[in-house]
Formats: structure tokens, C-alpha cells, sequence
């Protein structure tokens, strides 16, 4: 029997990147999994179809997860496809880096309302949803939450509060059975790292990580993928307020 039978997972931000490959993931395990994605309707539908072209369940629905009415459409949405819910994977999120200059309100503001606010608001509303066998929930964070980079300071406050949230959640919801742990990637080849000029092949920023990376290279999206899936299953069973660094030694 494959791991996540029966269970049914929301993935944020599942249009593209690591997010898609998580959705993936977790319905080759057997999950019934939604897709949600904020503008890139045709990602989400090619995720939601390369999944069903192999036998699995997947819906796509749009909703931005930085407001409240639109989180709530996204459950609403997910109990009437699915009607249950059993694991939540908070990917969505934006990097984009400024140097201390360059920060504005608006840049504080839009990186603390995806990547902290709604991240918050999406998991207070699904834990309307798990019933008493309880659930997963999963927090992308990024290695940035503990390794300084330049130009990167608000992105990594964002998923320094992603960890620190990670681990008070954990104890307050683990009398709920719910498990509560973080995957912090290293720098991980994506439409979104590819178009902010991260992971291009002449990057010298991807030439600086890779020579600073044990295992010799970046990330591909499977790479999280396969390590969120272990933390939605029971193998994962007695692991809650974990950050996990998936980052090939990159710390
Ligand atoms: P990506 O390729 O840019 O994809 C981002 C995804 O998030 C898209 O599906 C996008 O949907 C969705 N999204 C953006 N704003 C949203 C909103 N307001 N509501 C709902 N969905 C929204 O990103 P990625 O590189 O895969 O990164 C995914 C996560 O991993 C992020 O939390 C990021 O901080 C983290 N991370 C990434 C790396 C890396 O190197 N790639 C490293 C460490 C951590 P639409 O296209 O529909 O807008």
C-alpha cells in the first residue's frame, strides 16, 4: 500500500518549482492532493494533469494565499473535492533580495505577508479541517533562516519566523496530533530562482554555492519533494518542531 492512501494534502504555491514537485510527490504516494497557485492557472493545471495521467487525484485552486477570504475559498474548496484534510504544505513564498539601502515598506510588507502572515493565516485555517486522527503540516523555510547572505535580510527573517513558528506550533498542536516541522532548502533550480538570475549556468552566485556545497551541486525540486513527502507520512510519525536543512551540506 503506498504511504499516503487516503489522506488529502494542500500545497501552496503548487503551480511551479518546488511547490509543484511536492504535489507530485505526495500523489505518487497515493495522496488526493490540491494544487494551489496565485496567477499561473496553466502550471497548475499541467501539475493537476501530469498527476492524473498517472492515476492519481489532484485539483488546481487559485487562491492568494496572503488573504484571509481567499484562504478560506481554498479549504472550502478542498473539503468539497476531497472532503477531508490530513496534510498542509506552506511553500508559497516570494525571495526577492535587496540590499539594506534599498528596503522599503512595501518590500517589508509584501515578504512578511506571504512568506510569515499568510503562511499563519492558511494553517489556523486548515486545523478547521483536520479531524481528530490529526495531520502534517510542512513550512518551507530556506537555508537563509540561519546562514547570513547579503541583500537577503528581510527574505531571512521571514524564514527565521517560519522556523521559530514551526516550533512553537509544534507544541501547541501536538496534543491535536498534528506534526508540525520545516524543510529549509539550500539554492534549488526553479522558474523562481531561474528568473530572479540565481540559477542561470553563468550565475556567479550558483558558482559561489556550488563550491560551497559538500555534494557538488544545487537542488533540483525533487530534492525537497522527496524529504516533505517523509515528513507528511507516518515514517515520520514521532518527528514535530524539526527545521530540516535539505541543502546537500550547504549550511
Ligand atoms: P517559484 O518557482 O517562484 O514558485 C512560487 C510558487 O508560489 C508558484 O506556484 C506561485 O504561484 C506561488 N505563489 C506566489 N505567490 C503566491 C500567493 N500569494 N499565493 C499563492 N501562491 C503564490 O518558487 P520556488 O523557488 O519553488 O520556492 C518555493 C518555496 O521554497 C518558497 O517559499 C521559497 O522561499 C522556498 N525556497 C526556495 C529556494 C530555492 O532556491 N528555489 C530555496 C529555499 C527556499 P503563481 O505562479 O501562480 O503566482
Amino acid at each position: 500500500m503506498k504511504k499516503l492512501e487516503g489522506k488529502v494534502a494542500v500545497v501552496t504555491g503548487a503551480s511551479k518549482g518546488i511547490g509543484a514537485s511536492i504535489a507530485k510527490h505526495l500523489a505518487a504516494e497515493g495522496a488526493s492532493v490540491v494544487v494551489n497557485y496565485s496567477s499561473s492557472k496553466e502550471g497548475a493545471d499541467r501539475a493537476v494533469a501530469e498527476i492524473t495521467g498517472l492515476g492519481g487525484k489532484a485539483v488546481a485552486v487559485q487562491a492568494n494565499v496572503a488573504k484571509k477570504a481567499d484562504i478560506d475559498r481554498l479549504f472550502t474548496e478542498t473539503k468539497k473535492a476531497f472532503g477531508r484534510l490530513d496534510i498542509l504544505v506552506n511553500n508559497a513564498g516570494i525571495y526577492e533580495f535587496a540590499p539594506v539601502e534599498q528596503i522599503t515598506e512595501e518590500h517589508f510588507q509584501k515578504h512578511f505577508n506571504l512568506n510569515v502572515l499568510g503562511l499563519l493565516l492558511t494553517t489556523q485555517e486548515a486545523l478547521n479541517h483536520f479531524d481528530a486522527k490529526g495531520g502534517s503540516i510542512i513550512n518551507i523555510s530556506s537555508v537563509v533562516a540561519t546562514l547570513g547572505i547579503p541583500g537577503a535580510s528581510v527574505y531571512s527573517a521571514t524564514k527565521a519566523s517560519v522556523d521559530a513558528i514551526t516550533r512553537s506550533l509544534a507544541k501547541e498542536l501536538g496534543a491535536r496530533k498534528i506534526r508540525v516541522n520545516s524543510v529549509a532548502p539550500g539554492m534549488v533550480e526553479t522558474e523562481g530562482t531561474e528568473s530572479a538570475g540565481f540559477t542561470g549556468a553563468e550565475s556567479e552566485f550558483r558558482k559561489q554555492v556550488e563550491a560551497n556545497t559538500p555534494v557538488g551541486r544545487i537542488g533540483k525540486p525533487q530534492d525537497i519533494a522527496t524529504v516533505a513527502t517523509f515528513l507528511a507520512s507516518d515514517d515520520a510519525a514521532w518527528v514535530s518542531g524539526e527545521t530540516w536543512f535539505v541543502s546537500g551540506g550547504y549550511r
